[in-house]
């Protein structure tokens, strides 16, 4: 009986791991540095692995984060991630980084991250950020949770959840970003909505914003700057 009972709940705990899986798989060695070579032939769920006896400590470095980014746009802002792709040590490991430059009223604009929820600290500057919560309940609203952050301050946006972070200050603010993924996407909801590539047929959008086909087309017609380097 007590055997049994070992094995059924050595079995449940087995497929509930399996279902709950919070961020990217857990590696199943040291390291896995990604061969980033987009003619490599073999396709996986992440990158393949670089052979360790050729692996030095350069795969695990990445250099020059200390850089503002180019905040000279439309959006006042940048992001410059180090994620699997200019860091090939992160391959396997769940976690990337990114580092937000911001103009005197530079916004990084409302996005979501599928893959990652993202913990954000601010270095300088004063920041007015949120996030809105999914699903709501039949008769409710999308909530909003909005916090002004500054210099030392920590927030945290759920995986998946739209969110926005708006510089309020006078001066320029920085901020560095850790996210729960090697390579957590980026989808901006204006740019995806309205830059697509080929648009969205302006009928589906009409309906879906419920305004006049000329509001439509005159957002479909601008150009949605990407502030993702
Ligand atoms: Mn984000």
């Amino acid at each position: 009986m007590g055997v049994r009972l070992l094995i059924i709940a050595t079995a449940v705990l087995a497929l509930a791991s399996s279902f709950a899986e919070a961020s990217d798989p857990s590696p199943l060695q040291d390291f896995c540095v990604a061969v980033n070579d987009s003619k490599a032939a073999v396709f996986v769920n992440g990158k393949i692995c670089k052979n360790p006896m050729e692996v030095d400590a350069n795969d695990f470095l990445f250099r020059g984060l200390n850089k503002p980014g180019n905040t000279s746009n439309p959006l006042g802002s940048a992001v410059s991630p180090v994620n699997v792709n200019n860091l090939p040590g992160l391959n396997t490991l769940g976690i990337s980084l990114a580092r937000i430059d911001f103009e005197p009223y530079g916004l990084n604009p409302p996005h979501t991250h599928p893959r990652a929820t993202e913990v954000l600290t601010v270095l300088e500057g004063t920041l007015y950020v949120g996030f809105v919560l999914s699903n709501p309940a039949p008769g409710m609203k999308n909530k909003l949770f909005t916090k002004v952050l500054n210099a030392g301050d920590v927030f945290v946006f759920p995986e998946g959840l739209i969110h926005f972070q708006f510089n309020i200050g006078h001066s320029k603010a920085i901020a560095f970003a850790g996210l729960s993924s090697q390579n957590p996407g980026v989808i901006t909801i204006a740019n995806a909505v309205f830059g697509s590539d080929p648009p969205i047929s302006p009928n589906v959008l009409t309906k879906a914003f419920q305004v006049d086909k000329n509001v439509i087309n005159y957002l479909q017609s601008q150009f949605w700057y990407n502030n993702n380097n």
